[in-house]
Protein backbone atom coordinates (compact mmCIF):
# COMPACT_ATOMS: atom_id res chain seq x y z
CA UNK A 1 0.00 0.00 0.00
CA UNK A 2 1.43 3.73 -0.68
CA UNK A 3 0.88 6.53 1.58
CA UNK A 4 2.37 9.75 2.52
CA UNK A 5 0.95 11.56 5.54
CA UNK A 6 -2.99 11.67 5.49
CA UNK A 7 -2.98 10.52 1.52
CA UNK A 8 -3.00 6.91 1.33
CA UNK A 9 -3.86 4.22 -1.54
CA UNK A 10 -5.84 1.13 -0.86
CA UNK A 11 -6.60 -0.24 -3.74
CA UNK A 12 -6.17 -3.84 -4.49
CA UNK A 13 -5.36 -4.77 -7.81
CA UNK A 14 -4.64 -8.33 -8.87
CA UNK A 15 -1.12 -7.67 -10.89
CA UNK A 16 0.60 -4.81 -11.41
CA UNK A 17 -0.92 -3.84 -14.60
CA UNK A 18 -4.53 -3.50 -13.29
CA UNK A 19 -3.25 -0.98 -11.18
CA UNK A 20 -3.39 1.54 -14.32
CA UNK A 21 -7.09 1.26 -14.46
CA UNK A 22 -9.00 1.00 -11.16
CA UNK A 23 -12.46 1.77 -10.30
CA UNK A 24 -11.90 3.84 -6.94
CA UNK A 25 -15.32 4.86 -6.69
CA UNK A 26 -18.71 3.41 -6.56
CA UNK A 27 -21.36 6.18 -6.91
CA UNK A 28 -20.83 9.75 -7.65
CA UNK A 29 -22.94 10.05 -3.83
CA UNK A 30 -19.39 8.33 -2.73
CA UNK A 31 -17.09 11.73 -3.10
CA UNK A 32 -20.49 14.17 -3.80
CA UNK A 33 -20.33 16.22 -0.76
CA UNK A 34 -16.35 16.62 -0.04
CA UNK A 35 -16.30 17.64 -3.53
CA UNK A 36 -19.09 20.15 -3.45
CA UNK A 37 -17.20 21.56 0.34
CA UNK A 38 -14.15 21.64 -1.41
CA UNK A 39 -12.35 24.95 -0.74
CA UNK A 40 -10.20 27.27 -3.22
CA UNK A 41 -9.31 27.01 -6.93
CA UNK A 42 -10.51 23.71 -8.17
CA UNK A 43 -11.74 22.98 -11.62
CA UNK A 44 -13.19 19.48 -10.68
CA UNK A 45 -15.93 20.95 -8.54
CA UNK A 46 -16.64 23.43 -10.78
CA UNK A 47 -17.68 21.01 -13.98
CA UNK A 48 -17.97 17.73 -13.08
CA UNK A 49 -21.93 16.25 -12.23
CA UNK A 50 -23.51 13.20 -11.44
CA UNK A 51 -24.85 12.92 -15.11
CA UNK A 52 -21.26 13.36 -16.43
CA UNK A 53 -20.16 10.66 -13.92
CA UNK A 54 -22.98 8.13 -14.58
CA UNK A 55 -22.23 8.90 -18.52
CA UNK A 56 -19.02 7.81 -17.86
CA UNK A 57 -17.90 5.90 -14.34
CA UNK A 58 -18.00 2.31 -16.34
CA UNK A 59 -16.25 3.46 -19.76
CA UNK A 60 -12.24 2.66 -20.61
CA UNK A 61 -10.08 3.80 -23.11
CA UNK A 62 -8.61 1.21 -25.23
CA UNK A 63 -5.64 1.60 -23.08
CA UNK A 64 -8.04 0.88 -20.09
CA UNK A 65 -8.35 4.05 -18.90
CA UNK A 66 -11.15 4.48 -16.21
CA UNK A 67 -12.78 7.97 -15.68
CA UNK A 68 -12.08 7.33 -12.05
CA UNK A 69 -8.69 7.29 -12.48
CA UNK A 70 -8.46 10.75 -14.21
CA UNK A 71 -10.13 12.45 -11.47
CA UNK A 72 -8.57 10.56 -8.92
CA UNK A 73 -6.49 13.66 -7.61
CA UNK A 74 -9.09 15.97 -7.45
CA UNK A 75 -11.38 14.06 -5.38
CA UNK A 76 -8.26 13.45 -3.12
CA UNK A 77 -7.66 16.98 -2.66
CA UNK A 78 -11.37 17.35 -1.76
CA UNK A 79 -11.02 15.00 1.37
CA UNK A 80 -7.79 15.68 2.41
CA UNK A 81 -8.16 19.48 2.22
CA UNK A 82 -5.98 22.14 0.34
CA UNK A 83 -2.91 20.99 2.17
CA UNK A 84 -3.45 17.95 0.08
CA UNK A 85 -1.78 20.72 -3.27
CA UNK A 86 -2.84 18.37 -6.69
CA UNK A 87 -3.11 21.71 -8.47
CA UNK A 88 -6.25 23.57 -8.95
CA UNK A 89 -7.31 21.32 -12.13
CA UNK A 90 -8.23 17.92 -10.17
CA UNK A 91 -7.58 16.03 -13.51
CA UNK A 92 -4.73 14.16 -15.01
CA UNK A 93 -4.99 11.98 -18.49
CA UNK A 94 -4.42 8.13 -17.46
CA UNK A 95 -3.78 8.37 -21.71
CA UNK A 96 -4.41 10.84 -24.31
CA UNK A 97 -7.77 9.31 -25.36
CA UNK A 98 -9.01 10.27 -22.43
CA UNK A 99 -9.31 13.55 -23.57
CA UNK A 100 -11.87 12.63 -26.47
CA UNK A 101 -13.36 9.61 -24.76
CA UNK A 102 -14.43 11.72 -21.76
CA UNK A 103 -15.14 15.03 -23.39
CA UNK A 104 -17.64 16.67 -21.46
CA UNK A 105 -15.25 16.74 -18.43
CA UNK A 106 -12.26 17.27 -20.54
CA UNK A 107 -13.20 20.01 -22.77
CA UNK A 108 -14.51 22.47 -20.46
CA UNK A 109 -11.72 21.43 -17.94
CA UNK A 110 -8.77 22.51 -20.30
CA UNK A 111 -10.56 25.71 -21.38
CA UNK A 112 -11.34 26.53 -18.07
CA UNK A 113 -7.41 25.82 -16.77
CA UNK A 114 -6.55 27.70 -19.98
CA UNK A 115 -8.73 30.89 -19.63
CA UNK A 116 -10.85 30.08 -22.81
CA UNK A 117 -7.73 29.94 -24.77
CA UNK A 118 -8.12 30.55 -29.03
CA UNK A 119 -9.19 27.07 -30.46
CA UNK A 120 -7.75 25.07 -32.69
CA UNK A 121 -4.29 25.82 -30.69
CA UNK A 122 -2.26 27.04 -33.42
CA UNK A 123 0.69 25.31 -35.24
CA UNK A 124 3.97 25.09 -33.86
CA UNK A 125 6.19 28.57 -34.09
CA UNK A 126 9.84 27.64 -33.04
CA UNK A 127 11.27 30.54 -34.94
CA UNK A 128 14.00 31.85 -32.52
CA UNK A 129 14.46 35.11 -35.02
CA UNK A 130 10.74 36.19 -34.22
CA UNK A 131 12.07 36.62 -30.21
CA UNK A 132 11.44 40.46 -28.49
CA UNK A 133 15.09 41.76 -28.21
CA UNK A 134 16.25 39.96 -24.99
CA UNK A 135 18.60 43.55 -24.37
CA UNK A 136 15.59 44.83 -22.46
CA UNK A 137 16.64 42.41 -19.64
CA UNK A 138 19.53 43.62 -17.10
CA UNK A 139 21.65 40.40 -16.95
CA UNK A 140 22.72 41.16 -13.63
CA UNK A 141 19.90 39.82 -12.39
CA UNK A 142 19.53 36.51 -14.14
CA UNK A 143 21.31 33.47 -13.06
CA UNK A 144 20.23 30.88 -15.73
CA UNK A 145 17.66 30.86 -18.17
CA UNK A 146 15.62 27.46 -19.38
CA UNK A 147 13.16 26.70 -21.58
CA UNK A 148 10.91 23.07 -21.94
CA UNK A 149 8.63 21.06 -22.95
CA UNK A 150 6.33 17.69 -23.18
CA UNK A 151 6.15 15.00 -25.24
CA UNK A 152 3.73 12.10 -25.40
CA UNK A 153 4.13 8.89 -27.44
CA UNK A 154 1.57 7.60 -29.25
CA UNK A 155 0.60 3.68 -27.84
CA UNK A 156 1.55 4.34 -24.61
CA UNK A 157 -0.73 5.02 -21.57
CA UNK A 158 0.94 8.39 -19.42
CA UNK A 159 2.50 7.90 -16.60
CA UNK A 160 -0.10 8.56 -14.21
CA UNK A 161 -1.18 4.90 -15.74
CA UNK A 162 1.30 2.92 -17.49
CA UNK A 163 2.69 -0.25 -16.10
CA UNK A 164 6.47 -1.37 -15.30
CA UNK A 165 7.04 -3.24 -18.42
CA UNK A 166 5.46 -0.15 -20.60
CA UNK A 167 7.49 2.31 -19.11
CA UNK A 168 10.87 0.14 -19.40
CA UNK A 169 9.55 -0.80 -23.57
CA UNK A 170 9.20 2.97 -23.87
CA UNK A 171 12.51 3.88 -21.99
CA UNK A 172 13.95 1.37 -24.78
CA UNK A 173 12.86 3.32 -27.68
CA UNK A 174 13.22 6.66 -26.59
CA UNK A 175 16.98 6.20 -25.29
CA UNK A 176 17.38 3.90 -28.91
CA UNK A 177 15.86 7.65 -30.44
CA UNK A 178 18.17 9.85 -28.54
CA UNK A 179 21.29 7.59 -29.60
CA UNK A 180 20.72 8.69 -33.01
CA UNK A 181 21.24 12.59 -32.26
CA UNK A 182 24.29 13.79 -33.42
CA UNK A 183 26.61 17.50 -33.03
CA UNK A 184 25.67 19.56 -30.25
CA UNK A 185 22.81 17.03 -29.22
CA UNK A 186 24.89 13.81 -28.82
CA UNK A 187 24.75 12.68 -25.74
CA UNK A 188 24.19 9.86 -23.53
CA UNK A 189 21.29 8.61 -21.36
CA UNK A 190 21.83 8.31 -17.38
CA UNK A 191 18.99 5.60 -15.78
CA UNK A 192 18.09 6.77 -11.97
CA UNK A 193 20.45 5.45 -9.58
CA UNK A 194 18.65 1.75 -8.70
CA UNK A 195 16.87 1.66 -12.05
CA UNK A 196 17.42 -1.65 -13.62
CA UNK A 197 15.74 -1.55 -16.84
CA UNK A 198 18.75 -0.22 -19.04
CA UNK A 199 20.86 -2.62 -19.83
CA UNK A 200 23.53 -0.48 -20.67
CA UNK A 201 23.59 1.02 -17.07
CA UNK A 202 22.09 -1.98 -15.42
CA UNK A 203 22.07 -0.45 -11.63
CA UNK A 204 21.75 3.11 -12.94
CA UNK A 205 24.27 6.11 -11.94
CA UNK A 206 25.26 6.14 -8.62
CA UNK A 207 23.46 8.49 -5.64
CA UNK A 208 25.76 11.12 -5.30
CA UNK A 209 25.71 11.65 -9.47
CA UNK A 210 21.92 11.68 -9.28
CA UNK A 211 21.74 13.93 -6.36
CA UNK A 212 24.40 16.45 -8.17
CA UNK A 213 22.17 16.65 -10.87
CA UNK A 214 19.52 17.53 -9.24
CA UNK A 215 21.17 20.19 -6.78
CA UNK A 216 22.23 21.92 -9.89
CA UNK A 217 18.56 22.01 -11.52
CA UNK A 218 19.22 19.44 -14.25
CA UNK A 219 16.98 16.80 -13.02
CA UNK A 220 13.63 15.80 -11.64
CA UNK A 221 13.21 14.97 -8.20
CA UNK A 222 12.29 12.04 -6.52
CA UNK A 223 8.20 12.20 -6.05
CA UNK A 224 6.68 13.22 -3.03
CA UNK A 225 4.45 15.94 -4.13
CA UNK A 226 0.82 15.38 -3.94
CA UNK A 227 0.07 15.62 -7.88
CA UNK A 228 2.34 12.79 -8.44
CA UNK A 229 1.17 10.35 -5.25
CA UNK A 230 -2.90 10.76 -5.86
CA UNK A 231 -2.07 9.26 -9.67
CA UNK A 232 0.22 7.04 -8.54
CA UNK A 233 3.22 8.45 -10.92
CA UNK A 234 5.81 7.08 -7.93
CA UNK A 235 5.20 3.32 -9.11
CA UNK A 236 8.12 0.89 -9.73
CA UNK A 237 10.43 4.13 -8.75
CA UNK A 238 12.91 4.38 -9.99
CA UNK A 239 12.84 2.11 -12.50
CA UNK A 240 13.12 3.48 -16.42
CA UNK A 241 13.13 6.52 -15.31
CA UNK A 242 15.89 9.03 -16.41
CA UNK A 243 18.04 11.91 -17.80
CA UNK A 244 19.58 12.22 -21.45
CA UNK A 245 21.91 14.68 -21.81
CA UNK A 246 24.70 16.79 -24.42
CA UNK A 247 28.13 17.08 -22.46
CA UNK A 248 27.71 20.60 -21.65
CA UNK A 249 24.45 19.58 -19.86
CA UNK A 250 22.65 22.62 -22.50
CA UNK A 251 20.25 19.81 -24.41
CA UNK A 252 18.33 17.27 -21.67
CA UNK A 253 15.57 15.11 -22.34
CA UNK A 254 13.68 13.62 -19.29
CA UNK A 255 12.10 9.77 -19.16
CA UNK A 256 9.05 8.81 -17.34
CA UNK A 257 8.58 11.01 -15.03
CA UNK A 258 5.46 13.72 -15.24
CA UNK A 259 5.71 12.94 -18.46
CA UNK A 260 6.65 10.48 -21.24
CA UNK A 261 9.34 12.73 -22.31
CA UNK A 262 10.50 16.41 -20.99
CA UNK A 263 12.60 18.19 -23.44
CA UNK A 264 15.10 21.04 -22.17
CA UNK A 265 17.58 23.65 -23.10
CA UNK A 266 19.54 25.80 -20.67
CA UNK A 267 21.71 27.71 -19.82
CA UNK A 268 23.82 30.53 -17.81
CA UNK A 269 23.15 33.97 -18.13
CA UNK A 270 20.07 35.40 -20.16
CA UNK A 271 20.63 34.27 -23.51
CA UNK A 272 17.21 32.97 -24.46
CA UNK A 273 17.60 33.40 -28.25
CA UNK A 274 20.34 31.08 -28.01
CA UNK A 275 18.14 29.16 -25.22
CA UNK A 276 15.29 28.69 -27.67
CA UNK A 277 17.10 28.01 -31.20
CA UNK A 278 19.27 24.81 -29.17
CA UNK A 279 15.32 23.98 -28.06
CA UNK A 280 14.21 23.87 -31.37
CA UNK A 281 16.59 21.94 -32.53
CA UNK A 282 16.22 19.55 -30.23
CA UNK A 283 12.34 18.97 -30.12
CA UNK A 284 12.73 18.65 -33.62
CA UNK A 285 15.30 16.15 -33.39
CA UNK A 286 13.77 14.20 -30.62
CA UNK A 287 10.24 14.27 -32.80
CA UNK A 288 12.43 13.20 -35.69
CA UNK A 289 14.10 10.47 -33.96
CA UNK A 290 10.77 9.33 -32.76
CA UNK A 291 9.24 8.94 -36.01
CA UNK A 292 12.72 7.03 -37.55
CA UNK A 293 11.83 4.36 -34.79
CA UNK A 294 7.79 4.29 -36.03
CA UNK A 295 6.12 6.68 -33.36
CA UNK A 296 3.83 8.93 -33.26
CA UNK A 297 3.74 11.51 -30.61
CA UNK A 298 0.10 12.85 -29.25
CA UNK A 299 -1.12 16.12 -30.75
CA UNK A 300 -4.34 17.08 -30.97
CA UNK A 301 -5.65 19.16 -33.74
CA UNK A 302 -7.93 20.83 -31.71
CA UNK A 303 -6.20 20.96 -28.38
CA UNK A 304 -2.07 21.02 -29.16
CA UNK A 305 0.05 18.11 -27.21
CA UNK A 306 -1.90 15.69 -24.83
CA UNK A 307 0.26 15.85 -21.92
CA UNK A 308 -0.48 14.38 -18.11
CA UNK A 309 -1.66 17.43 -17.29
CA UNK A 310 -4.49 19.56 -18.44
CA UNK A 311 -2.37 22.50 -17.34
CA UNK A 312 0.47 21.94 -19.78
CA UNK A 313 -1.65 20.54 -22.75
CA UNK A 314 -1.02 22.65 -25.99
CA UNK A 315 2.40 24.09 -26.24
CA UNK A 316 3.49 22.15 -23.34
CA UNK A 317 6.23 24.99 -22.90
CA UNK A 318 7.33 26.68 -19.85
CA UNK A 319 9.87 29.47 -20.64
CA UNK A 320 12.26 30.89 -17.53
CA UNK A 321 14.47 32.71 -15.94
CA UNK A 322 16.34 32.15 -12.36
CA UNK A 323 16.37 35.81 -11.27
CA UNK A 324 17.63 37.36 -8.27
CA UNK A 325 14.41 39.53 -7.09
CA UNK A 326 14.61 39.61 -2.97
CA UNK A 327 12.72 43.27 -2.93
CA UNK A 328 10.28 42.47 -5.21
CA UNK A 329 9.86 39.17 -4.35
CA UNK A 330 8.84 39.85 -0.57
CA UNK A 331 6.15 42.34 -1.68
CA UNK A 332 2.85 40.86 -0.63
CA UNK A 333 0.99 41.48 -4.51
CA UNK A 334 3.73 39.75 -5.91
CA UNK A 335 2.09 37.30 -6.70
CA UNK A 336 -0.74 38.77 -7.84
CA UNK A 337 1.72 41.12 -10.20
CA UNK A 338 3.18 37.81 -11.45
CA UNK A 339 -0.60 37.03 -12.60
CA UNK A 340 -1.69 39.79 -14.29
CA UNK A 341 1.36 39.56 -16.40
CA UNK A 342 0.63 35.86 -17.11
CA UNK A 343 3.64 34.95 -15.29
CA UNK A 344 4.27 32.27 -12.56
CA UNK A 345 7.13 32.17 -10.11
CA UNK A 346 8.17 29.44 -8.27
CA UNK A 347 11.25 28.79 -5.27
CA UNK A 348 14.59 28.18 -6.61
CA UNK A 349 14.58 24.74 -6.64
CA UNK A 350 11.58 24.01 -8.54
CA UNK A 351 7.57 23.84 -8.38
CA UNK A 352 7.22 21.71 -5.07
CA UNK A 353 9.89 23.76 -3.45
CA UNK A 354 8.47 26.39 -0.96
CA UNK A 355 9.68 30.09 -1.60
CA UNK A 356 12.80 29.94 -0.32
CA UNK A 357 13.74 33.56 1.37
CA UNK A 358 16.72 33.61 -0.90
CA UNK A 359 14.91 36.05 -3.10
CA UNK A 360 15.49 33.88 -6.06
CA UNK A 361 12.64 32.61 -8.79
CA UNK A 362 12.02 30.92 -11.56
CA UNK A 363 10.14 33.23 -13.19
CA UNK A 364 8.03 31.59 -16.39
CA UNK A 365 4.86 31.93 -18.59
CA UNK A 366 1.96 30.88 -17.19
CA UNK A 367 -0.05 30.28 -20.32
CA UNK A 368 0.61 26.89 -22.19
CA UNK A 369 -2.16 26.66 -24.86
CA UNK A 370 -4.14 28.73 -27.48
CA UNK A 371 -0.99 30.87 -28.15
CA UNK A 372 2.20 30.06 -29.99
CA UNK A 373 5.68 28.82 -28.79
CA UNK A 374 7.63 32.64 -29.96
CA UNK A 375 4.55 34.40 -28.13
CA UNK A 376 4.90 32.48 -24.82
CA UNK A 377 8.52 33.21 -24.69
CA UNK A 378 8.13 36.49 -25.35
CA UNK A 379 5.39 37.12 -22.93
CA UNK A 380 8.35 35.61 -20.41
CA UNK A 381 10.89 38.20 -21.55
CA UNK A 382 9.08 41.33 -21.49
CA UNK A 383 7.24 40.07 -17.55
CA UNK A 384 11.22 39.31 -16.56
CA UNK A 385 12.24 42.61 -18.13
CA UNK A 386 8.80 44.13 -16.01
CA UNK A 387 9.71 42.59 -12.95
CA UNK A 388 13.67 43.67 -12.81
CA UNK A 389 12.66 47.09 -13.55
CA UNK A 390 9.90 46.73 -10.53
CA UNK A 391 13.49 45.58 -8.68
CA UNK A 392 15.39 48.33 -8.89
CA UNK A 393 12.45 50.73 -8.32
CA UNK A 394 12.61 49.14 -5.08
CA UNK A 395 16.36 48.64 -4.86
CA UNK A 396 16.31 53.26 -5.52
CA UNK A 397 13.00 53.55 -2.80
CA UNK A 398 15.18 51.49 0.29
CA UNK A 399 17.96 54.23 -0.24
P1 LIG B 1 9.23 21.68 -14.76
O1 LIG B 1 8.07 22.57 -15.04
O2 LIG B 1 10.20 21.68 -15.87
O3 LIG B 1 8.86 20.32 -14.29
P2 LIG B 1 10.12 22.10 -12.03
O4 LIG B 1 9.49 23.24 -11.29
O5 LIG B 1 9.69 20.71 -11.70
O6 LIG B 1 9.96 22.42 -13.56
O7 LIG B 1 11.68 22.24 -11.88
C1 LIG B 1 12.57 21.34 -12.47
C2 LIG B 1 13.99 21.86 -12.28
O8 LIG B 1 14.26 22.88 -13.22
C3 LIG B 1 14.23 22.47 -10.90
O9 LIG B 1 15.50 22.11 -10.44
C4 LIG B 1 14.19 23.96 -11.21
O10 LIG B 1 14.89 24.77 -10.27
C5 LIG B 1 14.87 23.97 -12.54
N1 LIG B 1 14.69 25.22 -13.29
C6 LIG B 1 13.56 25.78 -13.74
N2 LIG B 1 13.81 26.94 -14.38
C7 LIG B 1 15.16 27.13 -14.33
C8 LIG B 1 16.06 28.14 -14.82
N3 LIG B 1 15.62 29.20 -15.50
N4 LIG B 1 17.38 27.96 -14.57
C9 LIG B 1 17.82 26.90 -13.88
N5 LIG B 1 17.05 25.93 -13.41
C10 LIG B 1 15.72 26.02 -13.63
MG1 LIG C 1 8.34 19.36 -12.53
Amino acid sequence: MASHGDWKDETICQSSGEIHAPRYFKEFEDFAEALGKAPGELILRDVLTKEMYDRYKDEKTALGVTFDKCIKGGIDKARLGEKWNVGKVGVLFGDAECVTKYPDLMHPVIVARHGNPHLPHPPPNLEGSQLMDQSIIDEKYVISTRVRTGRSISGFPLPPSISADQRKELEGIVTGALQTLTGEMSGDYYPLAGSTTYAAKPIGIDKETEERLIKDHFLFQEPDEPMLLSWRMERDWPHARGIYHNNDKTALVWVNEEDHLRIISMQQGHDIRAVFDRFAALVRAVETACKSVGRELEISPMYGNILSCPSNCGTGLRASMMIKIPLASAQPNFKQWCADRKLQARGSSGFASGAKDDGIRDVSNVDRMGKDEVTLVNEMIKGVADLIAWEKQLEAAAK
